[in-house]
């Protein structure tokens, strides 16, 4: 492989470290004062990608929920112990645009410091639940940057029914505001005529064939060249997990092909590079910092 060709990109591996029953779907199935009595499957799925990861000699990124550094600080040490960036994936997992800025902050200080304190290395990325980080919710951002984040991953260029800003900048970009700076990394999508779709992580990625996030991955490393960033949670590689009483849609949403994630997991590591946010977006950062335009892709003021 040569420098600056699409085989030597390296693309960013990002996993949501969150229990099955902390889904934004099952929020009125399971209710907070239930999650302490639920099977906790977070550490054994948590482990089995680490070894994946150790397999394919890869490092990832991974946004852990406050919650479970909370009852797991082990597992956020041996994640860190074993090469990988932690990041914070919120304290409560409530979504964004639910809650006041006062409780976002403390919700985001409280994580980053419980993260801290189980790792003993600095945070710097932050990714919110169900990326709802939306037109109704952008003030979240100046709170990341006053409480010390410095990359954010929570807006989707998409439409979605719960989240995405679906005019905002398909590439990552830099966000300037009184307080300082973040770098906005948003999850990677395609562009089909009008429309922006998401080809690297989660439901499109059990739902849909595995093509789709092939081609769609290939796409943004050789037409734009530049990294993609995948998404995935420990629950979607545990096909034996407990089946919650959601509705038909969140059911389908959910369970889709858990039983086959591990193997396109498999093919995605032989067929990529991946590395941790932390250094695809320190490596993007001179082309950031150099594009005036991408500092203005928000079309919001707030
Ligand atoms: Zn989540």
């Amino acid at each position: 492989m040569q420098p600056g060709t699409p085989e030597s990109i390296v693309n960013a591996m990002s996993i949501d470290v969150e229990d099955y029953f902390h889904v934004s779907v099952f929020d009125g199935i399971v209710p907070r004062v239930q999650w302490e009595t639920m099977e906790s499957r977070v550490c054994r799925n948590t482990e089995k990608l680490l070894d994946i990861f150790d397999e394919y000699e890869v490092r990832s990124t991974f946004f852990v929920l406050g919650w479970v550094a909370e009852r797991h600080p082990e597992l956020v040490r041996t994640i860190a112990g074993r090469g990988h960036e932690i990041a914070s994936h919120g304290y409560s997992h409530r979504l964004v645009y639910d809650q006041t800025k006062a409780a976002f902050r403390e919700d985001v200080r409280h994580a980053k410091k419980l993260l801290e304190d189980a790792c003993g290395r600095p945070v710097s990325g932050y990714r919110a639940p169900s990326y709802s980080i939306t037109p109704r919710s952008l003030w979240a951002l100046d709170v990341l940057i006053e409480e010390g984040y410095r990359y954010d991953s929570s807006i989707f260029p998409i439409r979605h029914d719960r989240y995405g800003i679906s005019v905002s900048d398909r590439r990552p970009y830099r966000i300037d505001r009184p307080s300082g700076s973040l770098i906005e990394v948003p999850g990677s999508t395609t562009q089909l005529g009008p429309m922006n779709l998401p080809v690297a992580g989660g439901g499109y990625f059990r739902i849909l064939p595995y093509w789709w996030t092939r081609w769609g991955i290939a796409r943004v490393n050789e037409q734009e060249n530049r990294a993609a960033v995948f998404y995935l949670h420990p629950w979607e590689i545990d096909p034996d997990q407990p089946r919650l009483a959601a509705g038909r849609l969140s059911r389908f949403r959910h369970y889709r092909h858990l039983d086959d994630t591990e193997n396109r997991l498999r093919r995605l590591l032989t067929d990529f590079r991946f590395d941790t946010m932390e250094r695809v977006v320190d490596a993007a950062r001179l082309t950031i910092h150099h594009e005036e335009r991408v500092a203005l892709s928000l079309p919001y003021s707030w």
